[in-house]
């Protein structure tokens, strides 16, 4: 059944969700501040770079439309689903600021609304649902949740980079809420979809995509730590990681080691989790320490840099990816960040290519020169960041090049990779 959704903030998330809901029939309208964000996607163009993303908008065009008047959209609508930021302050507890002023208005237009369903998209902590979300919701709106209106906790677990097929193709869907109306519009909403639909409470379903993003994190440092240890031992990480991952307790996914884990969740989930764990007198110890292992990574690159350049003061180091992983624009804690910052002040001059990325690596460090791949290959040494298919075409040979990717075909070159 075709349903009327509003989406309240329309980033990666929000925008993947309006395209998919789009393509399975629904009619959209996406909610954003950003005018330029609105005017793209209206005219077609997603702006963010996503895989399939562009096709689908211009596929849906009638069904999708963007707008920044949040009141019509929520008003003319039967559902709202909240995909607002919530980045890390720092100290490394969650930023509700962009979710309070959401739940605000949404609150407001709820005054004037029979029924309407919202639906939490963005990934809070254990408890923001009930004990922050709807008392906003209720005060401002003068209503009772799961009585005069609906609400569930719906956390996203897609990948930037595969993030539409992940949308449409889910593990699971998990659905926290109370009341059966919601519950019921949850199920046609998702009716569609071939995967396990999963009720739980709000708190459960909140500490699901905690307990998720954290699982997966651990089993990056964990990787990294060994491989850290094999390229002492001389011993090739990917092999080790091939033979465990025959074992499916253990499964061979996440367990590629590298430069380090990066993105718009991981990390400040980790984090979060951990600050909310301190308020609860909990430590969590492993967590802690998963993050400083991801911290410590990515230098490792410029220690087998130094092997082979031991002064670095004055040569050009060439930077191949920015992104925090292939096929996506988003640099958000990329292991790039890190590695530049340290080049930077040992006086090198940085020159950096990636695909998609540049125009938003520039917003953070403007001063490092950004060329085409052929002149970053023409550095003293290359460092592979990012584990883009089309690194996998260039021509190494009798370069310098420090991998931390695992990109094969730059072994032609004067080759060290970084746990292998
Ligand atoms: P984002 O920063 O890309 O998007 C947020 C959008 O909200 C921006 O376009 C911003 O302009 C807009 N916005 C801010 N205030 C607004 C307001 N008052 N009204 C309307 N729009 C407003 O964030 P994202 O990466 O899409 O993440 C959104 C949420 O989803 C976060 O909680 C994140 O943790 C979670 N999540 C992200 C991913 C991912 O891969 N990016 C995956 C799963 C879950």
């Amino acid at each position: 059944m075709v349903m009327k959704i509003s989406i309240l903030g329309t980033g990666y998330v929000g925008l993947v969700t309006g395209a998919c809901l789009a393509e399975q029939g629904h009619n959209v309208v996406c909610v954003d501040i950003d005018q330029k964000k609105v005017e793209l996607i209206n005219k077609g163009v997603p702006p963010i770079y996503e895989i399939g993303l562009n096709e689908l908008l211009k596929k849906n065009k009638e069904k999708i439309i963007a707008t920044t008047d949040a009141k019509s959209a929520i008003k003319d609508s039967e559902m709202t689903i909240i995909c607002l930021g919530t980045p890390s302050k720092k100290d490394g507890s969650i930023n509700l600021s962009f979710i309070k002023r959401g739940f605000e208005k949404i609150g407001n237009i709820l005054k004037q609304k029979k029924w309407h369903v919202v639906v939490v998209k963005s990934t809070v902590l254990p408890g923001t649902t009930k004990d922050f979300i709807i008392p906003i919701l209720e005060k401002i709106s003068g209503k009772k949740a799961g009585i005069d209106f609906g609400i569930a906790m719906n956390p996203e677990f897609l990948r930037e980079g595969k993030a539409i097929k992940d949308f449409l193709k889910p593990d699971r869907i998990i659905i926290g809420t109370y009341d059966d109306k919601t519950k019921k519009t949850m199920q046609k909403l998702y009716q569609d979809f071939n995967c396990p639909i999963i009720i739980t409470g709000f708190t459960e379903a909140e500490m699901i995509k905690y307990a998720s993003n954290a699982f997966l994190a651990t089993k990056i440092s964990f990787i990294n730590e060994i491989g850290n240890v094999c390229k002492k031992l001389g011993i090739d990480t990917y092999d080790v990681a091939n033979g465990m991952g025959y074992d499916k307790r253990i499964s061979r996914a996440f367990l590629n080691s590298g430069a380090g884990w990066g993105g718009s969740c991981f990390p400040k989930d980790v984090k979060a989790l951990i600050a909310k764990a301190k308020e609860t007198g909990e430590k969590l110890s492993i967590l802690e320490e998963v993050v400083r292992v991801n911290d410590l990574q990515p230098l490792k690159l410029i220690e087998l840099l130094k092997k082979n350049i031991s002064n670095l003061e004055g040569k050009e180091i060439g930077i191949l990816g920015l992104a925090f992983k292939k096929d996506t624009d988003d640099i958000r804690e990329s292991r790039a960040i890190p590695v530049v910052i340290k080049l930077i002040e040992e006086k090198t001059l940085v020159k950096a290519y990636d695909p998609k990325a540049m125009d938003n690596f520039k917003k953070l460090f403007p001063k490092i020169k950004y060329c085409n791949p052929k002149d970053v290959l023409n550095s003293d040494a290359v460092l592979i960041l990012t584990n883009w298919d089309e690194f996998k075409k260039y021509n190494y040979t009798g370069k310098i090049v420090i991998d931390g990717r695992r990109i094969e075909e730059a072994k032609k070159g004067i080759y060290d990779g970084i746990c292998w």
